[in-house]
């Protein structure tokens, strides 16, 4: 018999847990408020429906599933068999009736909770691969989907925003996509400073940055190609007889 509770006992992981939990019930909140015609309507991704987006978490959910079973069984079972693969599954599960639709988003989160939470404590170490190639242990998978359930109930544009992702994800996020950036070098002159947290990011070598300033949740709508309501930019010089002169909202590099 199974216990009905997470096998970790790793503080940090639990409360990993919860934040992924919570933005799964907050997912769910967000679809259950649309109407089986809605899920038709446009989204904030160009070119996805709602159905395409819903389809996406569901496939989603199973393919972190798969992760979190390599991890306890150690037989390896990628997310997906290609790229190509999955975004064919997000095309066909796009097309699924309203109720199917629902089921598969159901289904696959409870699913991939009940691999959560009956993964032993060490297997949480194990290491598994993601799509991009990235070798990172089982416990990834919670952030993987976590930023995943967030972002996409933001992305049904019913009513969500970014203001509704509790801080740590958001600041997680924010790191996430400035290191990408980096990784890629397409910060170079990019300065971003987060007005409500004291915390900066970006390209912190330039002598005349753009910088991108706002409050938390408005700066990682705008890093995550969402918008950039909230934001205000300025190119700066250092040295004497400059100062900042205000302009538009460069578009953010991307990220994914
Ligand atoms: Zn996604």
């Amino acid at each position: 018999m199974v216990a009905r509770h997470d096998q970790t006992t790793d503080p940090e992981l639990l409360a990993a847990l919860l934040q992924a939990r919570r933005g799964t019930a907050f997912f769910a909140r967000k679809l259950n408020e649309l109407s089986d015609a809605e899920l038709d309507g446009d989204t904030l991704l160009p070119g996805w429906t709602r159905r395409h987006i819903t389809a996406h978490i569901g496939y989603n959910a199973r393919a972190i599933a798969r992760l979190v079973e390599w991890a306890a069984t150690g037989v390896e079972t990628p997310m997906y068999a290609s790229t190509e693969v999955r975004d064919h599954e997000i095309n066909f599960g796009a097309t699924l009736s309203p109720i199917a639709l629902r089921h598969l988003f159901d289904h696959s989160a409870v699913h991939l909770n009940v691999e959560w939470r009956d993964l032993p404590e060490d297997a949480w170490n194990h290491t598994v691969r993601t799509i991009q190639g990235r070798e990172v242990p089982a416990s990834e998978t919670v952030w993987m989907r976590s930023r995943e359930v967030w972002m996409h109930a933001v992305d049904l544009d019913n009513g969500a925003s970014f203001h509704d992702i509790p801080e740590p994800v958001l600041e997680r996020l924010l790191t996430d996509i400035t290191g990408a950036w980096r990784t890629r070098g397409t910060d170079t002159g990019l300065l971003i400073k987060v007005t409500d947290r004291n915390l900066t990011f970006g390209d912190t070598t330039s002598d005349s940055p753009t910088v991108v300033s706002g409050p938390l949740a408005s700066v990682v709508e705008w890093a995550a190609g969402r918008g950039h309501a909230g934001v205000t930019s300025a190119v700066t010089a250092t040295g004497p007889g400059t100062e900042a002169n205000t302009s538009s909202v460069p578009a953010a590099p991307k990220w994914i």
